[in-house]
Protein backbone atom coordinates (compact mmCIF):
# COMPACT_ATOMS: atom_id res chain seq x y z
CA UNK A 1 0.00 0.00 0.00
CA UNK A 2 1.35 3.44 -0.64
CA UNK A 3 0.51 6.49 1.28
CA UNK A 4 -0.16 9.89 0.09
CA UNK A 5 0.66 12.77 1.71
CA UNK A 6 -2.32 15.93 1.69
CA UNK A 7 -1.55 19.39 1.53
CA UNK A 8 -1.79 19.38 5.28
CA UNK A 9 0.66 16.90 5.69
CA UNK A 10 -1.43 14.05 7.00
CA UNK A 11 -1.72 10.97 4.98
CA UNK A 12 -4.02 8.66 3.75
CA UNK A 13 -3.91 4.92 1.90
CA UNK A 14 -3.92 5.57 -1.74
CA UNK A 15 -6.39 2.91 -1.91
CA UNK A 16 -9.79 2.44 0.04
CA UNK A 17 -12.69 0.66 -0.28
CA UNK A 18 -15.83 2.52 -1.39
CA UNK A 19 -19.00 1.51 0.19
CA UNK A 20 -21.90 3.17 -2.51
CA UNK A 21 -24.99 1.17 -3.18
CA UNK A 22 -23.53 -1.56 -0.41
CA UNK A 23 -26.69 -2.81 1.45
CA UNK A 24 -26.46 -1.67 5.20
CA UNK A 25 -26.43 -6.04 5.18
CA UNK A 26 -23.49 -6.53 3.28
CA UNK A 27 -21.87 -3.57 4.40
CA UNK A 28 -20.24 -4.13 7.65
CA UNK A 29 -19.33 -7.75 6.01
CA UNK A 30 -17.51 -6.17 3.41
CA UNK A 31 -15.83 -3.54 5.61
CA UNK A 32 -14.40 -6.15 7.85
CA UNK A 33 -13.34 -8.25 4.89
CA UNK A 34 -11.50 -5.20 3.46
CA UNK A 35 -9.74 -4.73 6.89
CA UNK A 36 -8.44 -8.23 6.96
CA UNK A 37 -7.02 -8.25 3.35
CA UNK A 38 -5.29 -4.58 4.12
CA UNK A 39 -7.14 -1.87 3.36
CA UNK A 40 -7.05 0.79 5.46
CA UNK A 41 -8.98 3.21 3.88
CA UNK A 42 -12.90 3.20 3.89
CA UNK A 43 -14.88 5.53 1.85
CA UNK A 44 -18.56 6.43 2.95
CA UNK A 45 -21.28 9.07 2.92
CA UNK A 46 -23.96 9.82 5.10
CA UNK A 47 -26.52 10.03 1.85
CA UNK A 48 -25.27 6.28 2.07
CA UNK A 49 -27.07 4.91 5.07
CA UNK A 50 -24.47 2.59 5.60
CA UNK A 51 -22.27 4.85 8.53
CA UNK A 52 -23.33 2.62 11.10
CA UNK A 53 -22.33 -0.54 9.19
CA UNK A 54 -18.76 0.32 8.29
CA UNK A 55 -18.69 1.16 12.27
CA UNK A 56 -19.73 -2.11 12.99
CA UNK A 57 -17.27 -3.35 10.08
CA UNK A 58 -14.22 -1.36 11.92
CA UNK A 59 -15.21 -2.94 15.52
CA UNK A 60 -15.66 -6.45 13.72
CA UNK A 61 -12.16 -6.60 12.32
CA UNK A 62 -10.26 -6.10 15.35
CA UNK A 63 -8.21 -3.28 13.34
CA UNK A 64 -7.52 -0.89 15.61
CA UNK A 65 -9.96 2.19 15.05
CA UNK A 66 -6.29 4.64 14.51
CA UNK A 67 -4.70 2.70 11.60
CA UNK A 68 -7.74 3.20 9.83
CA UNK A 69 -8.04 6.25 7.13
CA UNK A 70 -11.92 7.01 7.88
CA UNK A 71 -13.94 9.11 4.61
CA UNK A 72 -17.25 10.02 5.31
CA UNK A 73 -19.28 13.36 3.23
CA UNK A 74 -21.79 15.59 4.12
CA UNK A 75 -24.85 15.44 2.19
CA UNK A 76 -26.53 19.08 0.86
CA UNK A 77 -29.71 19.02 3.08
CA UNK A 78 -27.34 19.47 6.25
CA UNK A 79 -25.70 22.35 4.50
CA UNK A 80 -25.52 25.56 6.47
CA UNK A 81 -22.64 26.30 9.38
CA UNK A 82 -24.80 24.48 12.62
CA UNK A 83 -26.45 22.07 10.23
CA UNK A 84 -23.21 20.69 9.29
CA UNK A 85 -21.24 20.80 12.34
CA UNK A 86 -24.00 18.91 13.20
CA UNK A 87 -24.00 16.51 10.62
CA UNK A 88 -20.34 15.86 12.13
CA UNK A 89 -22.06 14.70 15.20
CA UNK A 90 -24.58 12.33 13.43
CA UNK A 91 -21.65 10.61 10.88
CA UNK A 92 -19.35 10.57 14.16
CA UNK A 93 -22.50 9.16 16.49
CA UNK A 94 -23.07 6.42 13.67
CA UNK A 95 -19.96 5.33 12.68
CA UNK A 96 -18.86 5.24 16.59
CA UNK A 97 -15.53 6.94 16.84
CA UNK A 98 -14.31 10.88 18.10
CA UNK A 99 -12.82 11.81 15.08
CA UNK A 100 -12.85 11.14 11.18
CA UNK A 101 -9.87 11.47 9.26
CA UNK A 102 -11.55 13.27 6.13
CA UNK A 103 -14.83 14.64 5.82
CA UNK A 104 -15.69 16.65 2.52
CA UNK A 105 -19.04 17.96 1.38
CA UNK A 106 -20.32 15.56 -1.13
CA UNK A 107 -21.41 17.82 -3.51
CA UNK A 108 -21.72 21.75 -4.61
CA UNK A 109 -24.94 23.19 -3.91
CA UNK A 110 -24.46 25.49 -6.69
CA UNK A 111 -28.04 27.46 -6.75
CA UNK A 112 -27.45 27.77 -2.79
CA UNK A 113 -23.55 28.63 -2.20
CA UNK A 114 -23.55 30.53 0.76
CA UNK A 115 -25.17 27.53 2.68
CA UNK A 116 -22.20 25.22 0.48
CA UNK A 117 -19.65 28.21 1.57
CA UNK A 118 -21.18 27.79 5.46
CA UNK A 119 -21.11 24.30 5.35
CA UNK A 120 -17.46 24.19 4.30
CA UNK A 121 -17.18 26.99 7.12
CA UNK A 122 -18.15 24.48 9.41
CA UNK A 123 -15.93 22.12 7.94
CA UNK A 124 -12.55 24.40 8.58
CA UNK A 125 -13.90 24.55 12.39
CA UNK A 126 -13.99 21.36 13.16
CA UNK A 127 -10.54 20.62 11.37
CA UNK A 128 -9.05 24.32 14.07
CA UNK A 129 -11.00 22.00 16.84
CA UNK A 130 -8.98 18.93 15.99
CA UNK A 131 -12.32 16.83 15.57
CA UNK A 132 -11.37 15.67 11.68
CA UNK A 133 -7.50 15.58 10.38
CA UNK A 134 -8.64 17.38 6.60
CA UNK A 135 -11.27 18.16 4.99
CA UNK A 136 -12.51 18.73 1.55
CA UNK A 137 -15.09 18.63 -1.45
CA UNK A 138 -16.69 16.05 -3.79
CA UNK A 139 -17.87 16.87 -7.24
CA UNK A 140 -16.45 20.53 -7.46
CA UNK A 141 -15.84 21.76 -11.10
CA UNK A 142 -13.16 24.27 -11.43
CA UNK A 143 -15.52 27.49 -11.42
CA UNK A 144 -16.90 25.93 -8.08
CA UNK A 145 -13.32 25.26 -6.32
CA UNK A 146 -12.85 29.25 -7.33
CA UNK A 147 -15.84 30.84 -5.77
CA UNK A 148 -15.14 28.92 -2.54
CA UNK A 149 -11.18 29.47 -2.51
CA UNK A 150 -12.33 33.15 -2.82
CA UNK A 151 -14.40 32.39 0.54
CA UNK A 152 -13.05 30.25 2.66
CA UNK A 153 -9.33 30.18 4.32
CA UNK A 154 -8.20 26.19 4.44
CA UNK A 155 -7.79 25.04 0.92
CA UNK A 156 -9.41 21.53 0.52
CA UNK A 157 -7.22 18.72 0.45
CA UNK A 158 -9.14 16.10 -1.04
CA UNK A 159 -11.76 16.91 -4.07
CA UNK A 160 -13.41 13.26 -5.09
CA UNK A 161 -14.70 13.61 -8.50
CA UNK A 162 -16.20 10.68 -11.10
CA UNK A 163 -12.39 9.60 -12.97
CA UNK A 164 -12.39 6.44 -15.06
CA UNK A 165 -10.84 6.00 -18.36
CA UNK A 166 -13.98 7.37 -20.24
CA UNK A 167 -14.29 10.37 -18.22
CA UNK A 168 -11.17 11.64 -17.05
CA UNK A 169 -12.47 14.91 -16.41
CA UNK A 170 -8.33 16.41 -17.05
CA UNK A 171 -9.87 20.42 -16.25
CA UNK A 172 -10.56 19.19 -12.88
CA UNK A 173 -7.35 17.52 -12.09
CA UNK A 174 -5.53 20.45 -13.84
CA UNK A 175 -7.62 22.75 -11.16
CA UNK A 176 -7.32 20.83 -8.48
CA UNK A 177 -3.17 20.28 -8.61
CA UNK A 178 -3.16 24.21 -9.57
CA UNK A 179 -4.11 24.56 -6.00
CA UNK A 180 -2.60 21.83 -4.39
CA UNK A 181 -5.72 19.65 -3.54
CA UNK A 182 -6.33 16.01 -4.10
CA UNK A 183 -8.17 14.65 -6.57
CA UNK A 184 -9.90 11.06 -5.92
CA UNK A 185 -11.56 9.26 -8.21
CA UNK A 186 -14.93 7.76 -8.02
CA UNK A 187 -16.30 5.24 -9.71
CA UNK A 188 -12.58 3.96 -10.53
CA UNK A 189 -13.28 0.94 -12.31
CA UNK A 190 -16.27 2.69 -14.33
CA UNK A 191 -19.13 1.01 -11.96
CA UNK A 192 -20.74 4.14 -13.65
CA UNK A 193 -20.51 2.93 -17.02
CA UNK A 194 -22.32 -0.47 -15.60
CA UNK A 195 -24.47 -0.28 -12.66
CA UNK A 196 -27.85 -0.78 -12.87
CA UNK A 197 -30.23 2.04 -12.98
CA UNK A 198 -28.22 4.72 -15.14
CA UNK A 199 -29.41 4.25 -18.51
CA UNK A 200 -28.67 1.76 -21.48
CA UNK A 201 -26.49 3.73 -23.89
CA UNK A 202 -23.44 3.72 -21.64
CA UNK A 203 -20.75 1.59 -22.68
CA UNK A 204 -18.99 -0.76 -19.81
CA UNK A 205 -15.08 0.49 -19.57
CA UNK A 206 -14.79 -3.03 -18.22
CA UNK A 207 -15.48 -4.40 -21.54
CA UNK A 208 -13.24 -1.97 -23.31
CA UNK A 209 -11.06 -3.74 -25.74
CA UNK A 210 -7.79 -1.44 -24.76
CA UNK A 211 -8.40 -2.41 -20.94
CA UNK A 212 -8.50 -5.92 -21.81
CA UNK A 213 -5.74 -6.38 -24.28
CA UNK A 214 -3.29 -4.17 -21.23
CA UNK A 215 -4.85 -6.37 -18.99
CA UNK A 216 -3.80 -9.67 -21.07
CA UNK A 217 -0.56 -8.39 -21.23
CA UNK A 218 -0.04 -7.54 -17.23
CA UNK A 219 -1.91 -11.06 -16.29
CA UNK A 220 -4.41 -8.73 -14.41
CA UNK A 221 -7.58 -8.23 -14.68
CA UNK A 222 -9.49 -4.46 -16.42
CA UNK A 223 -10.50 -3.81 -13.06
CA UNK A 224 -6.52 -3.94 -11.79
CA UNK A 225 -5.75 -2.10 -14.38
CA UNK A 226 -7.73 0.68 -13.85
CA UNK A 227 -6.91 1.38 -10.42
CA UNK A 228 -3.47 1.10 -11.27
CA UNK A 229 -3.83 3.97 -14.02
CA UNK A 230 -4.79 5.86 -11.17
CA UNK A 231 -2.37 4.87 -8.95
CA UNK A 232 0.25 5.75 -10.96
CA UNK A 233 -1.33 9.05 -12.24
CA UNK A 234 -0.91 10.65 -8.32
CA UNK A 235 -5.16 9.71 -7.67
CA UNK A 236 -6.50 8.26 -4.88
CA UNK A 237 -8.78 5.67 -6.11
CA UNK A 238 -11.60 4.17 -3.59
CA UNK A 239 -13.31 0.97 -5.76
CA UNK A 240 -16.74 -0.69 -3.97
CA UNK A 241 -17.22 -4.39 -3.79
CA UNK A 242 -18.80 -6.25 -1.31
CA UNK A 243 -17.56 -9.67 -3.17
CA UNK A 244 -14.53 -11.08 -1.06
CA UNK A 245 -12.72 -12.13 -3.77
CA UNK A 246 -13.04 -8.82 -5.56
CA UNK A 247 -11.86 -6.84 -2.85
CA UNK A 248 -8.89 -9.14 -2.64
CA UNK A 249 -8.27 -8.24 -6.35
CA UNK A 250 -8.42 -4.45 -6.13
CA UNK A 251 -6.08 -4.34 -3.66
CA UNK A 252 -3.39 -6.51 -5.50
CA UNK A 253 -2.28 -3.87 -7.34
CA UNK A 254 1.27 -3.11 -6.19
CA UNK A 255 2.52 -5.49 -7.68
CA UNK A 256 3.33 -4.38 -11.56
CA UNK A 257 4.04 -1.09 -13.29
CA UNK A 258 1.89 -0.04 -16.67
CA UNK A 259 4.31 1.56 -19.06
CA UNK A 260 4.19 5.63 -20.41
CA UNK A 261 2.59 3.40 -23.54
CA UNK A 262 -0.34 1.79 -21.47
CA UNK A 263 -0.81 4.97 -19.52
CA UNK A 264 -1.02 7.06 -22.67
CA UNK A 265 -3.77 4.38 -24.82
CA UNK A 266 -5.95 4.31 -21.42
CA UNK A 267 -5.35 8.54 -21.45
CA UNK A 268 -6.68 8.48 -25.20
CA UNK A 269 -10.19 6.54 -23.78
CA UNK A 270 -11.26 9.67 -22.54
CA UNK A 271 -14.48 10.50 -24.20
CA UNK A 272 -15.14 13.51 -22.40
CA UNK A 273 -19.12 12.53 -21.40
CA UNK A 274 -19.67 12.11 -17.99
CA UNK A 275 -21.53 9.09 -16.53
CA UNK A 276 -23.13 10.34 -13.19
CA UNK A 277 -25.58 13.60 -12.90
CA UNK A 278 -23.49 16.81 -13.59
CA UNK A 279 -22.80 18.54 -10.49
CA UNK A 280 -24.32 22.20 -11.80
CA UNK A 281 -27.96 20.77 -12.28
CA UNK A 282 -27.97 18.72 -8.81
CA UNK A 283 -32.22 17.57 -8.51
CA UNK A 284 -34.45 19.41 -5.99
CA UNK A 285 -35.18 16.12 -4.58
CA UNK A 286 -31.25 16.08 -3.19
CA UNK A 287 -32.29 18.76 -0.90
CA UNK A 288 -35.17 16.75 0.57
CA UNK A 289 -33.57 14.55 2.06
CA UNK A 290 -33.55 13.75 5.45
CA UNK A 291 -30.51 12.33 6.75
CA UNK A 292 -31.04 10.47 10.35
CA UNK A 293 -29.61 11.32 13.92
CA UNK A 294 -27.59 8.99 14.87
P1 LIG B 1 -16.68 1.43 -8.90
O1 LIG B 1 -15.94 1.23 -7.63
O2 LIG B 1 -15.93 1.95 -10.08
O3 LIG B 1 -17.39 0.07 -9.36
C1 LIG B 1 -18.16 -0.67 -8.47
C2 LIG B 1 -18.85 -1.78 -9.25
O4 LIG B 1 -17.86 -2.66 -9.78
C3 LIG B 1 -19.75 -2.62 -8.41
O5 LIG B 1 -20.85 -3.00 -9.22
C4 LIG B 1 -18.90 -3.84 -8.05
O6 LIG B 1 -19.71 -4.97 -7.82
C5 LIG B 1 -18.06 -3.99 -9.29
N1 LIG B 1 -16.72 -4.51 -9.06
C6 LIG B 1 -15.90 -4.25 -8.02
N2 LIG B 1 -14.69 -4.79 -8.18
C7 LIG B 1 -14.74 -5.44 -9.36
C8 LIG B 1 -13.79 -6.21 -10.08
N3 LIG B 1 -12.56 -6.39 -9.60
N4 LIG B 1 -14.18 -6.74 -11.27
C9 LIG B 1 -15.43 -6.55 -11.75
N5 LIG B 1 -16.37 -5.82 -11.12
C10 LIG B 1 -16.02 -5.26 -9.94
O7 LIG B 1 -17.94 2.39 -8.73
P2 LIG B 1 -18.60 3.24 -7.56
O8 LIG B 1 -19.10 2.39 -6.48
O9 LIG B 1 -19.52 4.16 -8.24
O10 LIG B 1 -17.40 4.14 -7.00
C11 LIG B 1 -16.56 3.73 -5.94
C12 LIG B 1 -16.83 4.54 -4.68
O11 LIG B 1 -16.74 5.94 -4.94
C13 LIG B 1 -18.26 4.38 -4.14
O12 LIG B 1 -18.50 3.16 -3.52
C14 LIG B 1 -18.32 5.57 -3.21
O13 LIG B 1 -17.59 5.31 -2.02
C15 LIG B 1 -17.64 6.64 -4.08
N6 LIG B 1 -18.60 7.42 -4.90
C16 LIG B 1 -18.73 8.75 -4.65
C17 LIG B 1 -19.60 9.52 -5.37
C18 LIG B 1 -19.68 10.99 -5.07
O14 LIG B 1 -20.61 11.66 -5.56
N7 LIG B 1 -18.79 11.53 -4.30
C19 LIG B 1 -20.39 8.96 -6.38
C20 LIG B 1 -20.26 7.60 -6.62
C21 LIG B 1 -19.35 6.85 -5.90
P3 LIG B 1 -19.50 -5.96 -6.55
O15 LIG B 1 -19.76 -5.18 -5.30
O16 LIG B 1 -20.53 -7.02 -6.78
O17 LIG B 1 -18.09 -6.47 -6.65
Amino acid sequence: MIDLTLNNGVTMPTLGLGVYQSAPEDTAAAVAEALRVGYRHIDTAAAYRNEREVGEGLRRSGVDRDEVFLETKVWVSDYGYDQTLHAFEKATGKLGVGTLDLLILHQPAPTRFDTTVAAYRALETLLADGRVRAIGVSNFMPHHLEKLLQETAVVPAVNQVELHPYFAQRDVQRADADHGILTQAWSPIGGITFYPGWGDERRNVMEDPTIVDIARTHGKSPAQIMLRWGIQQGRSVIPKSTNPARIAENLDVFDIELSADDLARIDALDTGVRGGPDPDQPRDAFFDVVIDEA
